[in-house]
């Protein structure tokens, strides 16, 4: 049975999508079926795999209950991954969920057969804990949450984590921290080195032991179309990346 893995956290610019992308691929290039889900209006996901943002069949019809998440999906130019795609209009789905009935449960309904079909599925999360976000974490086994080696870096994880721990205890008590994966890291400067002993201090189980560096072929992939293990196997980034999904599955 597959394992859906929600890659979340409400602050933007912190790594979620290419986090997402990249461990999406490098699980996939394992010979692993695997889905990915672009739940944020902006589409990064989408346009960081090659495809557009104006394409039928989104995250949006599936949460609209016209499709499940299996009809959705496409083939990308990455073997074995599969891409459920977004579009702008999935904006509106933050205002019309809250409307709906059962609308926190809308994508866990609309999962279909994704556990038979793919070992890996990972929902890109949009940066807000609003509805989109909650559907993720209800649809979800487990949550990845990248944080980004930066000053404020723990402002906002002991509320992302309360509300992880309410969505445990009210919609989805299955839910798991998988675990916490520290990017965009510069080791050459002293903040850096700080944020990362000092998440490590307050979460020791949680931090996986790979750290992302920042690096410029992890960057510059998403402009290309290509995740950053086909754009640059060798590059500093497409190594941390592939270290990371043997931590998520060593975890799972
Ligand atoms: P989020 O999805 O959390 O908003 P993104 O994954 O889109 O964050 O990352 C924000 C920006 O930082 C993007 O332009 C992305 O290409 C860049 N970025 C992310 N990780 C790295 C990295 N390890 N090295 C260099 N740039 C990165
Ligand atoms: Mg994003």
């Amino acid at each position: 049975m597959g394992e859906i893995y929600a890659i979340a956290n409400q602050k933007g610019g912190v790594g979620k999508t290419t986090t997402a992308v990249n461990l999406a691929a490098c699980v996939a290039e394992a010979g692993y079926p695997t889905l990915l889900a672009d739940l944020d209006p902006q589409c990064n996901a989408t346009l960081a795999l090659g495809l557009p943002k104006d394409l039928d069949r989104t995250v949006y019809s599936c949460l609209g209950g016209e499709l499940d998440l299996t009809e959705a999906a496409r083939e990308t130019g990455v073997p074995n991954l599969w891409l459920v795609p977004s579009t702008a209009e999935l904006a509106g789905a933050s205002v019309e969920l809250p409307r709906l009935a059962g609308s926190e449960g809308r994508l866990r309904e609309s999962l279909g057969a994704a556990r038979e079909r793919f070992l890996f599925t990972l929902l890109d999360c949009p940066p807000s804990l609003g509805p989109l976000t909650v559907n993720a974490l209800v649809a979800a086994d487990r949550v990845i949450v990248p944080v980004q080696t930066e000053y404020f870096a723990l402002e906002g994880l002991a509320g992302l984590l309360d509300t992880l721990t309410l969505i445990q205890r009210e919609l989805n008590p299955g839910l798991r921290v998988a675990g916490m994966i520290l990017t965009m890291h510069d080791g050459r400067t002293r903040l850096a080195q700080d944020v990362e002993r000092e998440v490590r201090e307050h979460f020791p189980e949680l931090v996986f032991d790979t750290v992302v560096p920042r690096n410029v072929r992890v960057g510059e992939a998403p402009s290309f179309g290509l995740p950053v293990t086909s754009h640059d196997p060798h590059c500093a980034g497409s190594v941390a990346y592939l270290q990371l999904a043997r931590e998520v599955a060593a975890r799972a």
